[in-house]
């Protein structure tokens, strides 16, 4: 395939010209050792552009930066309406440049850029402006209290409600620009201070977001995004002792590791990690939606998503024809490009990512799964995988246990009704799951037994910037969204006040 950036409009291929810089105190800067890293396209394995590579000698500029942010200055002294005016204005911006951020996502990740664009785009335009909201409805307690040491001891008491401090953001290369806003809105929302690591994969959307924030006129300091590598820049952020949370999207592997250093100097911490969500498809359900929902599930985005839906279970009488009605929806899509406007589906987003899912494919076959459909990689500079649907497998083999984020699926019949949510929960995840069924008593029944932080019914992967987002045992700590996540970025402070 052809560069791929010789298909941008004039807006994207402007900003993938410039020079690549971090984003502290408000200014554009090198990284102080002046390194640059590559970031490469996934479709043509072609390198894009060169970004900075930003390590602990920056962040700590950008970390104090921030706490300077938080402690001094404007950002402190907005009012609540005034941090919701610049929440709503950088949605504004980011609508505005909706058509310029797809493509520059489309290019960076290799997703489709129609999904890009009305996914993507549309979803962190959504969850900006429902955040704007919260940041003017931030509201603590009052209580009266005696202790009753005394006959007429009396208390007045209140709960204030205080930003975290400074907050550190590491997020992951599978939904670039929607995890910036997804983590920037809580934190502006609540008059936090920023320091945002992209993934070193995808910090291109990333990028022009700052450059959005700043025309939207955040005070400096306030938002400050560091490009690098997890094991240096992202390490920095965790250990700096000004950060006062960490909030992670990524790989349980590291989130233990992020979680754990943490905890050396006890920051606040809440982790969005990996999933290996169960889809139940009985055999009530009408199989013209639940067929093309079941691969859907787990495709959408070549299977990169925590929520995907890789472990498939139906109810053994229409077994054969959901998995290979699955199948057929995979052979049935558009491999391509993401800039290509007739892709489907687009390559995985590194050369790492293909082979790692690759030696999960090779091992689901060496350990006696048969592939329905895929199972090959694309030939070719690009990262393309074929969407593959296993069937004959059991839950002791490594593609039923471990998370793949790839578009690969296992498929299990179910025999007894009684064993789903044993089966379901098979699993050290709970992020999420989906019921497919018109037995409204039985899915009833059944979604409290689902150890999972979001089950969909006959729909999946839906999200809603009004619905707490988390996972249950290794998918995560805390919830996103909704008004769970002002818990996350505020302190409360009990007053107590003898009157
Ligand atoms: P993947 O392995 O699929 O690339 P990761 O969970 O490693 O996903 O990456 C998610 C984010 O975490 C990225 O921004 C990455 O740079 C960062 N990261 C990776 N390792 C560390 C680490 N040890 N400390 C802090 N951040 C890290």
């Amino acid at each position: 395939i052809a560069d791929q950036r010789a298909r941008l409009n004039k807006a994207a291929a402007d900003f993938v010209a410039k020079p690549k810089k971090l984003l502290i105190d408000g200014e554009w800067v090198d990284a102080k050792s002046g390194k640059t890293f590559s970031t490469v396209d996934p479709a043509t394995g072609l390198e894009i552009t060169r970004l900075a590579e930003g390590d602990a000698a920056d962040v700590d500029v950008a970390a104090r930066a921030a706490r300077r942010a938080f402690e001094e200055g404007e950002w402190p002294r907005l009012r609540p309406r005034d941090r919701q005016r610049l929440l709503l204005k950088l949605a504004d911006l980011v609508e505005a440049h909706a058509d310029e951020l797809a493509e520059i996502e489309a290019l960076d990740n290799g997703k489709p850029v129609t999904y890009a664009r009305f996914v993507d785009v549309n979803m962190a335009v959504d969850f900006l402006r429902y955040m704007a909201g919260w940041a003017t409805k931030i509201e603590g307690t009052t209580l009266d209290l005696s202790t009753g040491f005394t006959p007429d001891d009396q208390f007045f008491a209140y709960v204030r409600k205080e930003a975290v401090g400074v907050v550190g953001q590491i997020i992951p290369w599978n939904f670039p620009l929607v995890m910036a806003a997804w983590k920037l809105g809580p934190a502006l929302a609540t008059g936090c201070t920023v320091l945002l690591k992209p993934a070193e994969q995808t910090s291109l959307s990333a990028l022009r977001l700052g450059e959005l924030v700043m025309e939207a006129g955040f005070p400096k300091g306030v938002v400050n995004i560091i490009t690098g590598f997890g094991g240096t820049a992202g390490a920095a952020i965790v250990e700096h002792p000004e950060v006062d949370k960490i909030a992670f999207t990524g790989s349980t592997a590291v989130g233990k590791l992020i979680g754990m250093a943490a905890m050396k100097t006890m920051k606040r911490v809440s982790l969005e990690l990996g999933g290996k969500s169960p889809v139940v498809v009985m055999a009530d359900a009408n199989l013209e939606t639940a067929i093309p929902g079941a691969a859907m599930a787990v495709f959408f985005n070549m299977g990169q998503v925590c929520t995907a839906g890789s472990r498939l279970f139906v109810e053994r009488k229409v077994f054969d024809q959901v998995t290979e009605g699955v199948a057929e929806v995979a052979k049935s899509m558009k491999i391509g490009a993401g800039l290509d406007p007739a892709s489907q589906l687009g390559p995985l987003v590194s050369a790492v990512q293909r082979d790692r899912v690759m030696a999960y494919i090779q091992s689901g076959l060496a350990e006696g799964g048969r592939a329905l459909t895929g199972g090959q990689v694309i030939g070719g500079a690009g990262c393309f995988v074929e969407p593959t649907v296993f069937v004959d497998v059991n839950s002791s083999m490594k593609v039923v246990r471990e998370e793949i984020f790839g578009p690969v699926v296992v498929a299990q019949p179910i025999d007894d009704i009684a064993n789903i949510p044993a089966m379901a929960n098979d699993t050290i995840y709970g992020l999420g799951a989906s019921i497919w069924s018109n037995n409204l008593s039985f899915v009833h029944r059944l979604v409290p037994k689902i150890k999972a932080g979001t089950v969909w019914v006959n729909c999946h992967n839906f999200l809603d910037p009004a619905l707490p987002f988390g996972g249950y045992k290794q998918s995560g700590v805390g919830r996103e969204m909704g008004r769970a996540v002002l818990d996350l970025y505020t302190e409360s402070k009990s007053v107590l006040m003898q009157i």
